[in-house]
């Protein structure tokens, strides 16, 4: 059971660019320990999770995949796992995906049913077969295969949100504009020694259409690691995130020499640049290199976006640089 913390006590917000500046400067003198940066303030708890699979033996993906198992076991995080509100029918359809830097090699699942950790079910991907993605009853039917037990993921609470969404005459629907809730569980991670791994697992956007897959499974969209460089992963938008292969450029352009806050502002102003109407979007990235230093970024000051920082057994939760 997760030992649970006084998040009160624990959280210290400070301006992003001055946490960011500090965190730049602390990783710089060559780290030779784990740091840990997962998306929003559930990240903290799964920040305690894989500090302590980490710091007991396990491995740096052991440790992101237990992370991210947190908010996919808390039905209180209503985008991730258990409790993670359904697509337009009513069913839970998640999307997760975990990539080793060391191997460039990742696992992913889409639209997975009836099975609350998808992230371990991608990591099962990435360690039992020669494929990278599985997908719908595909996917179920592996994780039944690897001993996942199969369950109901609507909480009473889902299912009421669901159903008042439902019975409302002016619902917000994809067909139409969309309007949605964004959360996910992001982490980028190194174990200080030059390893790098990035998780990514999400419910995806309320409401959505039945089959619909957004950005946290997709190979160099919500996740990307490489171990000549760095990590990164993003939360928001996947509907436009998908379409700029967010992680992918940020490591690129950390590859080409970018600091992994500078690389994630490129990121976010090319989005921006590329469609003005982007500027209004939830767009939000993480990244980290292989020496620890961190980055993130978020699309505009409307929609303010946190993360977590573990590093040196300190868990600060921080607030990203908003770009416009
Ligand atoms: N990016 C996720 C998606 O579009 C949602 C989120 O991050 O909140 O499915």
């Amino acid at each position: 059971m997760m030992r649970r913390i006084d998040r009160r006590a624990f959280v210290k917000t400070v301006a992003g660019a001055t946490a960011l500046a500090s965190a730049h400067v602390r990783a710089t003198s060559a780290d030779t320990r784990p740091v840990f940066l997962p998306t929003w303030p559930h990240g903290k708890l799964a920040n305690e999770r894989a500090a302590d699979v980490i710091l007991s033996g396990g491995s740096l993906l052991d440790a992101v995949e237990k992370g991210i198992n947190v908010p996919e076991n808390d039905p209180a995080v209503m985008s991730v796992g258990y409790g993670g509100l359904p697509n337009a029918e009513g069913v839970v359809e998640l999307d997760a995906a975990i990539m080793d830097g060391t191997r460039h090699r990742a696992g992913a699942v889409c639209s997975l049913h009836n099975i609350r950790n998808a992230i371990s079910v991608a990591r099962q991907v990435l360690e039992r077969t020669k494929h990278t993605t599985l997908a719908g009853e595909g996917a179920f039917r592996f994780a039944l295969q690897t001993g996942f037990e199969p369950e109901q993921l609507l909480t009473a609470e889902s299912l009421k949100r669901w159903q008042e969404w439902k019975a409302n005459p002016k619902q917000e629907s994809y067909w139409l504009k969309p309007e949605g809730g964004h959360d996910t569980i992001g982490m980028v991670a190194t174990d200080g020694k030059g390893h790098v791994v990035s998780g990514c697992s999400t419910s995806g956007l309320e409401w959505k259409i039945p089959g619909r897959v957004g950005d946290s499974p997709l190979v160099g969209c919500g996740v990307y690691a490489d171990d000549n460089v760095g990590a990164a992963s993003a939360t928001g938008n996947g509907d436009v995130m998908t379409n700029y292969c967010t992680s992918a450029f940020i490591v690129h352009n950390m590859a080409r020499g970018a600091a992994p806050q500078d690389a994630c502002v490129e990121l976010i102003e090319h989005i921006a640049k590329t469609d003005p109407k982007n500027k209004e979007e939830l767009i939000c990235v993480i990244a980290m290199d292989t020496s620890g230093r961190v980055g993130a970024a978020t699309m505009n000051k409307r929609n303010k976006f946190q993360f977590a920082l573990w590093r040196n057994g300190e868990s600060h939760l921080l607030n990203s640089v908003a770009v416009h």
